[in-house]
């Protein structure tokens, strides 16, 4: 990238046009338009393409990498208004950077990682909110536990005394996300959680509809990512 070239920014109206999307598909869907948090992924993006976003009063921003996370946002991490959220998968080795960082985690898929999530809340006196990742379409790639696995690591997060508040999933893709969503959406019923993280640029209307509490938007906010 050069000064000539520089990365597009985002204006203020790609925030207010996703934003207007959100609080069409909620009420289409009769929901609270508030009831649903737009997280703008800033992942790969620095200060200069989010500070747009922050000066037109978006407070919710993801990232996919701890250290890339706390590089760009420990200054402003004072602000207590600005939510942080983890959403790329987390090494355990990692989990007390997180834990000091992050308002929620929404990749948590394994025991060892509720684990060591559990031990750096205990450490560090934070408590993220935590989602339970689940790999909803059953690729071999992909991170998330198993529908399978599901009773048995929520199970563990209870009895760490993990906040669980939701379940969150990468549906496949090129394919239509509904089906998924709404698998995704059963299962948190089934099991008593409210939230659900799902939703990104290309079907976070369709995850309103279905019942999104958290949607994750990235490249129709910033443009594609280099
Ligand atoms: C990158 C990423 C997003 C945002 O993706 P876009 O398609 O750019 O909106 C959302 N969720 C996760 C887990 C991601 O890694």
């Amino acid at each position: 990238m050069t000064a000539s070239d520089p990365e597009p920014t985002p204006s203020a109206s790609s925030l207010a046009e996703v934003r207007a999307r959100i609080d069409h598909s909620a009420a289409l869907a009769g929901r609270e338009p508030a009831s649903i948090e737009l997280i703008a992924v800033s992942k790969t993006h620095l200060m200069p393409q989010i500070q747009p976003l922050l000066d037109a009063g978006q407070l919710s921003f993801g990232e996919n990498r701890v250290q890339e996370a706390a590089d760009k946002w420990s200054a402003l991490r004072a602000n207590p208004a600005l939510r942080l959220h983890l959403v790329g998968q987390l090494q355990s080795n990692k989990a007390e950077a997180a834990v000091a960082l992050f308002n929620a985690i929404h990749s948590v898929d394994r025991g060892s990682l509720v684990d060591a999530l559990a031990r750096a809340m205990e450490r560090g006196g934070r408590r993220p909110d935590c989602f339970l990742q689940v790999n909803i379409g059953d690729e071999p790639q992909k991170g998330g536990c198993g529908i399978a696995e599901l009773p048995a690591l929520l199970t563990h997060s209870r009895d760490a005394g993990l906040p669980v508040i939701g379940l969150m999933c990468v549906p496949p893709a090129d394919t239509e996300a509904a089906p998924y969503f709404a698998l995704l959406a059963k299962l948190a019923k089934d099991h008593g959680l409210a939230g659900l993280s799902m939703g990104m640029s290309s079907d976070y209307e369709t995850a309103v509809l279905i019942g999104a509490t958290h949607v994750r938007v990235g490249s129709a906010l910033f443009g594609a990512r280099g």
